[in-house]
């Protein structure tokens, strides 16, 4: 078993219901069980900022399955809700990135892990700090909770 810790963001349709669903799949999967769920993060956009904000999450897993057959059931539950995106909202309502796999180090043409911008990320940190700050990133060796945050805008929700 190996405790891996993902982020998940949507910025189209019911949001909400994207992320809800996304962690439903995902548990459905043999070899998935999901285990803490952060609350949930409103994160206005950076860069683009003629798209809908978004709101992030993370979640740990418990897995038996190998980092890359992980990945594999992320992108097929991407994949899931985009079917029925597509029909209602477009192309975009569920990313869901692999943020650390264990304490392993993995770089390859389909994966990185940690995730190389992790760090840069206040809306990744942000909730994996609150259901992880003893999780160690590898890399550096530090404790989540004391990575620095950065200052952008994520405003923690009810949900
Ligand atoms: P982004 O998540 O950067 O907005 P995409 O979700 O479209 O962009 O990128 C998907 C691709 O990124 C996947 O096909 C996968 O091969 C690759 N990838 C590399 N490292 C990771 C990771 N740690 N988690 C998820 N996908 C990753
Ligand atoms: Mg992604």
């Amino acid at each position: 078993m190996t405790k891996a810790y993902l982020s998940l963001g949507s910025n189209m349709g019911d949001r909400a219901y994207h992320l809800r669903e996304a962690l439903r799949l995902l548990n459905q999967v043999e070899g998935i069980e999901v285990r803490d769920v952060s609350p949930i993060y409103d994160t206005a956009p950076i860069g683009y900022t003629d798209q809908n904000a978004f709101l992030n999450l993370c979640a740990s897993v418990e897995t038996t399955l190998s980092a890359h057959d992980l990945l594999y059931h992320c992108l097929d539950v991407e994949q899931q809700l985009h079917r029925v995106r597509k029909i209602h909202w477009g192309p975009r309502t569920c990313d869901i990135d692999i943020i650390l796999y264990g304490e392993e180090q993995i770089q390859d043409d389909e994966l990185t892990v940690p995730h190389p911008r992790m760090e840069e990320r206040a809306f990744v940190l942000v909730p994996l700090q609150d259901i992880a700050p003893d999780a160690i990133e590898p890399k550096t060796q530090r404790r989540v909770g004391d990575i620095p945050v950065p200052d952008d805008r994520v405003q923690r929700t009810d949900s």
